[in-house]
């Protein structure tokens, strides 16, 4: 793609590949592209996701080559070409000719696009052709120029995004400085990627697909009433308001009302001039609006797959426990610590001690062996008798179960001073267990980290969230 012009066929070829790919369409399934591609292809600040259409993307590369050749760069290639087809003249004014190669050809296909961001620069005037080569900055028209305008080294990109000026109109329902704000959020990808498909309308709402198809019927599944469009979702849906009333910013939509599904995007990403929120409280208030439309939509579509009773009181609670996951999943461990815990439950599953440390920096599986001598002196001090000791590291199992072929050097001294405290008891097996058992222990160490909590953790602090998977029947973990 950098050095030769691709058919126009193939580039548009692959932008489908691309577009199939976005859209997860697959072999025999039905697809809506609800928004072109070109549109997609935008700049982020104009409304679109930044993806590069593949034609453009081969012209920017390819103008690079010919940067080269129109400074006459020291390299190889650029003397070649220069003696097999220059041969003394000017690189912007060359015909094409026929029998060229396909990849001079594609250098010169280049000259199109550098005509339009460079200009000459005049030194002693040799090589200039005044009335053919643009030479005047302020002047249209006037172009090429080893140096541009601005004084920037040209690069692929610079070529690339000039080439996409005229699509910086349109910018669709937000200004520049909106998507800016909204790409710029602190919040997961996906979740930025949401609110933009909302801000152009692009969830598959029954509302939208009545446009294009005969639905059944474009009443709003949560509530069996309104039409669902955008706005009865995410704004006058009962159920939504329900929620909304228990949540954490009791919004009462019906003081700020009527809202349009922009309007209500705008007020995600700047509630301070509506709702008159402070400033601290913005970005939590941000990422439970974002939080809260996504489980309304996936809520919609469960209940489109399989229609039941919404409960807005679990859906809230819902809501609010995926937010808290969130604020947690931010709060990232420092890059020098490790986050270990570790859960002991009677023979009925009951937990009956919770610890939790941060270890300074070190290998993850230091740390897990780590984890396990602690627990293992814990039950040594606590008097049982009886232990199981579990943990989704297998190399840290193996070791202590004796598997010496199998145990890592780094944590043989850990894995010998487990089994003699383990050895002291009059029983004790260690077995790993699928992460996916270890819910509760990984909710733990999550919310000690956000609310810095080490050490031995009351049961009775812990939310119920943390231990839900317990109540839910998942699997045990730690000692
Ligand atoms: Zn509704």
């Amino acid at each position: 793609m950098s050095s030769v012009l691709f058919p126009k066929g193939i580039c548009n070829k692959i932008d489908a590949l691309l577009r199939d790919f976005w859209w997860g369409k697959k072999k025999r399934k039905v697809v809506l592209y609800l928004k072109d591609w070109a549109s997609m292809c935008k700049p982020k600040s104009a409304g679109g996701l930044g993806l590069s259409r593949t034609k453009d993307m081969n012209a920017a590369l390819l103008a690079k080559l010919g940067w080269s050749m129109a400074n006459m760069d020291n390299k190889l290639w650029v003397s070649f070409f220069a003696a097999k087809y220059l041969k003394g003249r000017s690189f912007w004014n060359i015909k094409v000719s026929p029998t060229s190669s396909w990849v001079w050809k594609s250098v010169l296909s280049s000259r199109e696009l550098l005509s339009k961001g460079i200009c000459w620069k005049i030194g002693d005037g040799r090589g200039l052709e005044v009335w053919d080569n643009p030479w005047i900055p302020s002047l249209e028209g006037f172009k090429p120029s080893p140096i541009s305008q601005s004084g920037r080294k040209f690069t692929a990109k610079s070529a690339y995004w000039l080439d996409q000026q005229p699509l910086f109109e349109n910018l669709g329902p937000l200004s520049p400085a909106e998507w800016k704000s909204l790409w710029n959020l602190k919040i997961h990808e996906r979740l930025k990627l949401f609110l933009w498909k909302i801000a152009w309308g692009l969830l598959p709402t029954m509302a939208t697909l009545n446009v294009g198809f005969r639905v059944n019927s474009t009443q709003c599944q949560l509530c069996n009433s309104g039409v669902k469009t955008l706005e009865h979702l995410f704004i006058e849906c009962p159920i939504t308001r329900i929620a909304w009333h228990l949540s954490p910013w009791p919004i009462r939509f019906n003081t700020i009302s009527p809202l349009s599904i922009t309007d209500w995007i705008k007020l995600i990403l700047d509630q301070a001039d509506l709702l008159g929120c402070p400033k601290e409280e913005e970005r939590h208030l941000t990422l439970f609006a974002d939080i809260c439309c996504d489980m309304i939509w996936m809520k919609r579509n469960e209940v489109s797959r399989t229609p039941v009773q919404v409960d807005p009181i679990k859906l809230e609670a819902h809501i609010n426990q995926i937010y808290t996951t969130h604020l947690q999943a931010k709060a990232v461990p420092s890059l020098g610590s490790v986050p270990v815990q570790r859960v002991c439950r009677n023979h009925c599953g009951d937990i009956l001690f919770v610890w939790a440390h941060q270890f300074s920096y070190e290998d993850p599986l230091i740390a897990e062996a780590r984890a396990a001598l602690l627990a293992s002196s814990k039950a040594f001090e606590s008097g049982l008798s009886s232990v199981f000791l579990e943990g989704d590291s297998l190399n840290v199992i193996q070791a202590i179960v004796g598997f010496p072929e199998e145990v890592f050097w780094s944590i043989t001294n850990f894995a010998r001073d487990i089994s003699i405290l383990l050895s002291s008891l009059q029983f004790w097996h260690a077995s790993d267990v699928p992460r996916s058992c270890n819910y509760v222990a990984r909710n733990v160490a999550k919310w000690a980290l956000f609310c810095n909590a080490s050490g031995t953790i009351p049961i009775s602090s812990l939310p119920a969230y943390v231990l839900a998977e317990v109540a839910e029947g998942y699997g045990s973990q730690g000692l």
